[in-house]
């Protein structure tokens, strides 16, 4: 298992995932940014209006995971 933040993973505050792949990791920070919507957090609106613009670039959502598969590759496994 690996550990990566939310501010890691796109968001913006530093709760931990703990998860095997990067995937997993993902869905995790996707339903958490979803529950930071619905209750309107400005500092994920934020971020997330930054992952927008990312994802409006061609190529942009796969090259900003290629670069978290290469950070999540790098991270030290733990128990
Ligand atoms: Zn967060």
């Amino acid at each position: 298992m690996k550990q990566m933040t939310c501010a890691e993973l796109g968001g913006s505050c530093e709760l931990v995932f703990t998860a095997s792949t990067i995937e997993e990791m993902a869905v995790m920070a996707q339903q958490h940014g979803m529950e930071m919507f619905q209750v309107q957090d400005a500092s994920h609106l934020e971020a997330m209006q930054n992952m927008q613009k990312i994802m409006q670039t061609p190529d942009g959502f796969q090259k900003w995971f290629e670069e978290k598969k290469k950070q999540f590759a790098a991270l030290p496994d733990i128990d």
